[in-house]
């Protein structure tokens, strides 16, 4: 009897004070207050109207929920270059073993139409390559190309090169991009290329296959043609204070490259980071990412409406964070928010769409649905 009793003082403690002390170091449980000092400005656009889709271009906030979106256009007072967008739809994210995904298995659903388990990366449930929207557009005479702010063995870009039933595999994910069918990739990551335990050099093999190899962003903005497979840094691109529109300038080199293919182009653009610091709960950072993330798409959406050939869709992998918007003001550009949890949560994330083919991403749909999509409309 004694021993029930001292049993049940154990269990009460232990579930008093385990939660909080695991949410004390874990995430910040106080509010947290962010302020845009200078907004900018967003241009109104005339969307294409009437043309086939030649090109496409798929635009992937990691952990970018509706809540990030409205924060973000708060913060901004009141406008994003996202609300220029023509068709919105809403996404499934869970995956093949679990309802709450990662960016695996929710990066392989958009890459290769095929919801797999978590943690997967570019290969179905039982661990078998899966062809992506990178392959097939390399298949169909396309050129194809993917910029990211992250390192390139982070999940969503190796999603769409590589396979492996690990995203943890790091090194043996660097290593399958020597496979990859894209002819322009932007990322960082450089140190897992080069001085690899097993002795292999990868940019070496690239260049053996024919890419051009910059590592810094002068050198990628040099080159005039031909394939590319640029790394400039170690690990992730600097803080967006210290990169500046860095990922819209690798983007647009990107589409200067593979609009050169007069049979069109697939590309994949990632904000990569609007994860990490949903992970980390700091939403200073996670502001700055997002609102880096929505600069490039106005630069997107600006040469799509010109080109008029060109779709745009924007989507999240999942939610990170369970960022909860609980106060605010337009005017002041201030935001207050709370964090739920120091990982990814379950809701349906947005789809915007612009350009010609833009009305097909209205409705509810899985996350496959949109490689779906974008395969029927390419011709893939
Ligand atoms: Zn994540």
């Amino acid at each position: 009897m004694k021993r029930i009793i001292l049993n049940s003082i154990f269990f009460v403690l232990l579930f008093t004070i385990l939660p909080d002390a695991l949410l004390a170091q874990g995430r910040n449980e106080e509010g947290q207050t962010y302020i845009l000092e200078n907004s900018y400005d967003v241009v109104t656009l005339t969307p294409p109207t009437g043309k086939k889709v030649k090109n496409v271009i798929l635009m992937i906030g990691d952990g970018m929920s509706l809540m990030h979106v409205y924060s973000a256009w708060t913060a901004n007072r009141g406008k994003l270059n996202l609300d220029n967008s023509q068709a919105i739809g809403l996404s499934k994210t869970y995956c093949a073993d679990r309802l709450i995904t990662d960016s695996g298995a929710g990066g392989t659903a958009l890459a290769t139409g095929q919801k797999t388990n978590y943690h997967y990366v570019g290969v179905d449930t039982e661990g078998k390559p899966l062809k992506s929207l990178v392959d097939l557009a390399s298949e169909n005479g396309k050129s194809a190309g993917i910029a990211v702010t992250c390192r390139l063995w982070d999940a969503t870009p190796a999603t769409f090169c590589c396979h492996n039933i690990d995203r943890d595999n790091e090194a043996e994910i660097v290593a399958d991009y020597v496979n990859c069918n894209a002819d322009y990739v932007f990322g960082g990551g450089a140190k897992l290329f080069e001085n690899r335990e097993d002795g292999r050099n990868i940019f070496k093999e690239l260049s053996n296959k024919g890419f051009q190899i910059p590592r810094s962003w002068d050198e990628v903005e040099k080159i005039k043609n031909g394939k590319v497979f640029a790394v400039v840094d170690s690990v992730d691109t600097p803080l967006p204070a210290e990169r500046g529109d860095l990922l819209a300038r690798a983007s647009l080199k990107g589409i200067e490259l593979l609009n050169q293919n007069t049979n069109g182009f697939f590309m994949m653009i990632e904000g990569s980071q609007i994860d990490d610091y949903g992970h980390f709960n700091d939403l200073d950072l996670l502001m700055q990412e997002t609102h880096d993330f929505d600069r490039t798409i106005g630069k997107i959406y600006e040469w799509a409406a010109q080109d008029g050939e060109t779709l745009v869709v924007i989507t999240a992998d999942h939610e990170t964070g369970g960022l909860t918007l609980v106060d605010g003001d337009l005017e002041e550009g201030r935001i207050a928010c709370k964090f739920s949890t120091g990982g990814h949560s379950g809701v349906m994330v947005p789809v915007y769409a612009f350009g010609p083919g833009s009305e097909k991403f209205t409705g509810i749909y899985e996350n496959t649905a949109i490689f779906d999509k974008i395969k029927e409309l390419l011709n893939l």
